[in-house]
């Protein structure tokens, strides 16, 4: 007890002197009392010099705008800007952007794990500045170089040693001494388009990507693709509609009266856009999701359509089938048979080809199989025309683009006499023909694609019977191809096809066969009642599988034939990597260096890398694998056996950029033509042309 009551007296000594003491210095009595010098740390964290407008360059393409806080040069926090331009009185804002990535995107800036110093692998370094050292008291990088390149043992070593880490750290100026040393020597040795680049990509970063990108362009080098190499352009965007991927701007979903999102999750992908999709339901968008899994934007879904992985392009076929027998066969519907004539190639003639005594799909028939000799004739499409009775060539194929004037456009009229066309949809239409024109039945081969092996199916069509050339040839419309590919039959005593039904798909999608019918015919009487306003979000979850363009055109086929391809609200919106850029004509004079050359020098990645990396070298795929079983017996005989041939044949076709163009320098092509007595680029271009067609 004693000893216990002199500890308690003491500690109250002490106490006291402390009390004291705090009494004497108020601050630190605050502070130590748990006071309030928090609150100081607290605002120095959030003081700041200045504000700067930007924006995340991290591909995500959502491009929402921030205020960026500054102090002493450190980013210490942003904040979302809500000035963005309304759109229209009766639309939602923009507002809110933003996402968890991108409040978080400063961190990455200063992340320790950031590379932000030239690393070079040791040895390659030592290597160089021996090299350097020995060109003499005047270094000469070019030289140095040049010496390390025909050392091929060490160079051996090197690439052995690629792969295997083994960085240091070196200063900006030897990197970049490094760098243009080789640039120099190679350009010498082997010719400027024996360099390649690749710079991040415009999403990322404009001005980095315009700054590698005109500096290749300037140097006579090739740039290599980017959104085709790893798949987020979708094929079958160039392959319908001739142009790279053109989409609305996502608050355009707000106009939209039905909307199937399919395969992309929104939410996850496109956050600063999302509010969007679910404000549309607000306003009574009803929407679908086909995805495998249910994901966030099945959430917000009326109907959840569970296609299994892959599968998308069979539940897709089977909606097509459902639309085109109610909208086009059972009953008619004007705006859709309309648009079908002006805006598709469903009412152009196609020739039948007999192979192995099965006739097949051809090609199109071209204005000059039908006589007309003017203009391009053999890159015009033909339709039979109702007024006329007899074939006519309207605007807008490829043939009209060049050497003419008024008629690349999509208007019905015929491109040589400018006179209205009315073109038939299907031969089957009861229409009275010319002598040259005869209606008939004809059985016609198809592929399938549900089948382990390669295999066909047939139907009977509605043909024409038609003198091509001084020849009697077969013809069909696109109309009645895809009619009968659908499995859809065209005569009473023909039923229609199990293959391409709703009942067929369900085996392969698990997506129940009501589902299907129900939601294709949704979505076709929406189109039908708000004038084409049904939309088909569409996204990576699809894009990132083989045969991707297959699957998207299966897909497309619904906003096609119900009109909504170029309406607000309508149409398909993919969205991989997809954005608008708005500065885009400036921007790509300064990045392809059109102010000083043309045509800009661009290499699609993945020939560049197939090529460059002797891929080709190791390819197992067979051609005749990839090629439609109509084609196996015939015409898959005239294909070349391997892939790389193909990429050739495409080169010289022109269908492919390809560099280098030449098995030798191009600067000792222009030395060659100068000895041979060239004196203006005219001279050397007509020399080289000259020594081409030599061989
Ligand atoms: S979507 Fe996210 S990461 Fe992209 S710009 Fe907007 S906030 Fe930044």
């Amino acid at each position: 007890m004693r000893h216990s009551g002199r500890q308690a007296l003491r500690q109250f000594g002490l106490r006291l002197r402390e009390l004291g003491q705090n009494l004497l210095h108020r601050k630190d009595y605050a502070e130590r009392m748990g006071g309030r010098q928090w609150e100081d740390y607290y605002r120095r964290r959030w003081q700041y010099d200045k504000v700067v407008r930007s924006t995340h360059g991290v591909n995500c393409t959502g491009s929402c705008s921030f205020d960026v806080f500054v102090k002493d040069g450190v980013i210490v926090w942003e904040a979302q800007k809500t000035d963005y331009p309304s759109a229209h009185p009766d639309f939602p804002d923009y507002e809110p952007r933003g996402c968890p990535r991108g409040v978080s995107a400063s961190w990455y800036v200063y992340s320790p794990l950031r590379v932000r110093h030239p690393l070079i692998r040791a040895d390659l370094l030592q290597r160089w500045r021996t090299a350097l050292a020995a060109t003499g008291p005047v270094s000469d990088p070019v030289l140095a170089w040049a010496r390390l390149m025909d050392d091929t043992a060490a160079r051996a070593q090197s690439h052995a040693r690629r792969g295997k880490g083994g960085f240091v750290r070196v200063s900006w100026e030897e990197a970049e001494t490094m760098i243009a040393a080789a640039l120099v020597h190679t350009i010498k040795k082997y010719g400027p388009d024996r360099v390649f680049g690749f710079t991040p990509l415009p999403a990322m970063s404009m001005v980095g990507f315009a700054s590698g990108a005109r500096f290749f362009n300037l140097l006579g080098g090739s740039m290599i693709s980017f959104y085709d190499w790893y798949c987020d352009l979708p094929p079958a965007s160039p392959q319908i509609w001739g142009d790279q991927t053109d989409v609305p701007e996502s608050a355009d979903w707000y106009n939209a009266g039905y909307i199937i999102a399919w395969g992309s999750n929104i939410p996850l992908t496109r956050t600063p856009d999302a509010h969007f999709y679910v404000e549309a339901r607000y306003r009574g968008t009803k929407i679908a999701a086909v995805s495998p899994d249910y994901a966030d934007y099945a959430k917000f879904a009326d109907h959840w359509l569970p296609a299994k992985a892959g599968t998308d392009a069979a539940l897709a076929l089977a909606m097509a089938r459902v639309v085109l027998n109610e909208c086009y066969l059972a009953r008619r519907v004007p705006a859709f048979e309309d648009y079908a004539l002006q805006f598709t190639d469903l009412p152009c003639l196609v020739l039948l080809e007999e192979q192995d005594g099965a006739l097949l799909a051809g090609r199109f028939v071209r204005a000059d199989d039908v006589g007309r000799q003017g203009n391009n004739p053999q890159w015009k499409t033909v339709v039979y025309d109702q007024n006329r009775k007899a074939p006519a060539v309207p605007n807008g194929s490829i043939g009209t683009r060049y050497g003419e004037q008024g008629t690349w456009n999509l208007r019905l009229q015929d491109c040589e006499d400018g006179k209205e066309l009315a073109p038939v949809l299907s031969l089957a239409e009861p229409f009275v023909g010319n002598s040259d024109f005869t209606p008939v039945r004809a059985t016609v081969h198809f592929p399938r694609f549900d089948a382990e092996s390669p295999a066909l199916r047939s139907m009977d069509i509605p043909c024409a019977r038609m003198k091509i050339m001084g020849r009697e040839r077969l013809v069909t419309t696109v109309f009645d191809l895809l009619t009968a590919d659908l499995g859809l039959s065209r005569y009473a005593d023909q039923k229609d096809d199990v293959y391409a039904s709703p009942e067929w798909q369900t085996p392969i999608t698990g997506v129940p066969a009501e589902q299907a019918v129900r939601v294709a015919l949704e979505f076709a009487r929406n189109a039908e009642q708000t004038g084409g306003k049904s939309m088909i979000i569409m996204g990576a979850g699809i894009n990132h599988w083989y045969n991707n363009d297959l699957t998207y055109r299966a897909i497309l086929a619904l906003t096609t034939l119900c009109g909504c391809q170029g309406v607000n609200g309508g149409g398909w919106a993919h969205y991989v990597g997809q954005e608008k850029v708005r500065p885009l004509s400036g921007w790509t004079t300064v990045s392809m260096a059109s102010d000083w050359i043309e045509p800009p020098r661009l290499q699609n990645g993945t020939s560049f890398y197939y090529f460059a990396t002797d891929a080709w070298r190791y390819e197992l795929l067979d051609m005749k694998a990839m090629c439609p079983p109509a084609l196996n017996n015939g015409l898959s005989n005239s294909l070349p056996a391997h892939p790389a041939d193909c990429n050739a044949k495409a080169v010289r076709m022109g269908w492919l950029p390809f560099y280098p163009q030449f098995n030798e320098n191009p600067l000792e092509v222009c030395h060659k033509a100068q000895e041979a007595g060239a004196t203006t680029p005219d001279d050397t271009i007509h020399h080289a042309v000259q020594r081409l067609k030599d061989g």
